[in-house]
């Protein structure tokens, strides 16, 4: 479908996009436009203007900083991809990118935009619970920090007001002993996924799991926090039996539904697997 008028900025500073934001209320964000095009064809979205924040300069980076891992908004899912920095310290983040769309949307898609989007079956949603990632989003009174468990309010509903841009993500810097793993079934390379989870997780000196975050993608209308399994795990060796134990509280706390990707069964019983599977190599790489 082609989508309905809408007029067009392509602003080249931070405080002249905020300014452009908190004039237009109906305005809206274009960063990759791989969700939002979509959105305006299918006439989901009708803004009256597109404020494309593409140009933005000093928002595209991937650095450690203060003990934490620092993204920049603009960042896209290719830059991930190919970052030697992802690759040896954060698999978790390196095996989403990884997964996410194809080379054609990654080398415009950027992260900011698919956290901004709260889609609950994107990828890095659940990517950042687990890690316990805090969200930086700058309004004309300048930043404020958003801890990611509040950060999803509701389908497609992000903590972010018009009048504000997503504009960094911080993930916990690296520290031995911490391990990761991001599992995705899709039904063909590019899917979004039947199910997904991520785990992060440390292991201290005599392999007890110290911390664990554990989450899921496209198992409800948010990302969801495998609280009660974290709590499960945290203190254990992650033997085969802990293991059991946890994937069945993960399990219980998805709320699949039936589609033409699968039945509300068929995806409970892949959160058990999976995330079985996951725990089981994230814990290898911690111990690596
Ligand atoms: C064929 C295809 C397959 C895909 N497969 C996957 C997949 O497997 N997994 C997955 O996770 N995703 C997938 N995607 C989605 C893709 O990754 C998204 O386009 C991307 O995640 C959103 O980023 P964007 O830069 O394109 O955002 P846009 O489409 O430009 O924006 C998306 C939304 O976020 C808002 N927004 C964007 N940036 C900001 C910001 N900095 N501050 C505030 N609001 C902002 C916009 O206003 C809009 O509402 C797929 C997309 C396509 C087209």
């Amino acid at each position: 479908m082609i989508p309905p008028q809408f007029d067009y900025i392509s602003p080249q500073t931070l405080p002249e996009a905020l300014t452009l934001l908190g004039n237009n209320p109906d305005a809206k964000v274009l960063a990759g436009g791989h969700s939002l095009i979509p959105m305006l064809k299918f006439r989901l979205a009708t803004p009256t203007l597109l404020v494309d924040i593409g140009r933005l300069a000093g928002l595209s980076y991937i650095r450690e900083e203060d003990g934490w891992l620092k993204i920049g908004a603009l960042t896209v899912e290719s830059a991930i991809d190919k970052s030697s920095l992802i690759h040896s310290k954060y698999p978790l983040l390196s095996d989403a990118a990884r997964m996410i769309a194809d080379p054609i949307v990654r080398n415009k898609a950027t992260v900011g935009g698919n956290l901004a989007h709260a889609d609950p079956a994107n990828d890095h949603p659940a990517v950042m619970l687990a890690y316990g990632a805090e969200i930086v989003v700058t309004g004309v009174a300048g930043p404020k920090t958003i801890p990611i468990t509040e950060f999803f309010v509701g389908p497609f509903t992000p903590a972010i007001s018009h009048a504000e841009l997503l504009t960094e993500i911080r993930i916990p810097a690296h520290k031995p002993g911490d391990g990761g793993s991001y599992i995705k079934i899709e039904r063909k390379v590019g899917d979004y996924a039947t199910a997904g989870v991520a785990v992060q997780l440390h292991v201290t000196a005599d392999g007890t799991c110290d911390k664990i975050g554990l989450a899921l993608t496209n198992l409800g209308l948010t990302p969801i926090h495998c609280v009660a399994a974290m709590a499960a795990l945290t203190g254990t060796k992650l033997t085969d039996a802990d293991l059991k134990h946890a994937v069945a509280l993960a399990a219980e706390v998805a709320e699949p539904q039936d589609d033409y990707r699968g039945t509300e069964e068929y995806k409970r019983s892949l959160v058990r697997t999976i995330t079985t599977r996951a725990i089981k190599a994230a814990l290898v790489r911690a111990k690596a």
